[in-house]
């Protein structure tokens, strides 16, 4: 089983360092050839205006959203959450538009651009998480199909939609695998379907 991570921009190495630290076969993905092949997607953080731009200009856009929509499994840490987004507030920049969400970027006061906390995310199991937000964005509203997996004073920071999974926060920035672990169940599940 091959994951492909979206290497334009970003965090790629710590998703690429996390998933073969948990024994995946990576497979890095800048061209739609690139998406051959691959049981998952993982799109990491970084500037999600210059992403969805770099994401046109290489010809990503329309078949990532292509496969998102025919199954495969992807995976959306900050940046990748804004991209997964149908909703934008205040913005028309490009994105996938696959999850029924509607996002707020840059969301968190200026004092907490960056911070860190442990939160209670019961489907990672009893152990909080150490989440590390870094400029992050949150999901404000979203539709009847996505489940909240995390939700702290009213924000979402972390939901799924089916094959979508999509964190405001940089699970790939700790040494806490369980998120990762989580999207692989949930490759596993579409390898099985
Ligand atoms: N603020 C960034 C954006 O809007 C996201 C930051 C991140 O991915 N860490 O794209």
């Amino acid at each position: 089983m091959r994951i492909g991570i979206l290497a334009l921009q970003g965090a790629v190495r710590e998703h690429r360092d996390m998933l073969r630290c948990l024994g995946v076969e990576t497979a890095d993905v800048l061209t739609s050839e690139d998406l051959r092949g691959i049981s998952g997607l993982v799109l990491p953080g970084g500037e999600s205006t210059t992403v969805g731009k770099l994401m046109a200009r290489y010809g990503l856009l329309e078949p990532v959203a292509e496969v998102g929509r025919a199954g495969l499994p992807i995976f959306g840490t900050c940046t990748g959450l804004i991209l997964l987004s149908k909703h934008i507030n205040n913005s028309s920049q490009r994105r996938l538009g696959l999850m029924d969400t509607c996002v707020e970027r840059n969301a968190f006061g200026r004092q907490l651009a960056s911070f860190e906390a442990d939160m209670p995310i019961p489907a990672l199991g009893s152990k909080p998480f150490h989440t590390v937000f870094i400029r992050a964005p949150y999901i404000e509203k979203a539709g009847s199909g996505v489940t909240t997996l995390l939700c702290h004073e009213g924000k979402t920071l972390f939901a799924q939609q089916g094959n979508l999974l999509a964190a405001a926060f940089h699970p790939e920035l700790t040494d806490d695998t369980r998120v990762h672990e989580y999207f692989l169940r949930i490759v596993a599940a579409s390898r099985q379907a």
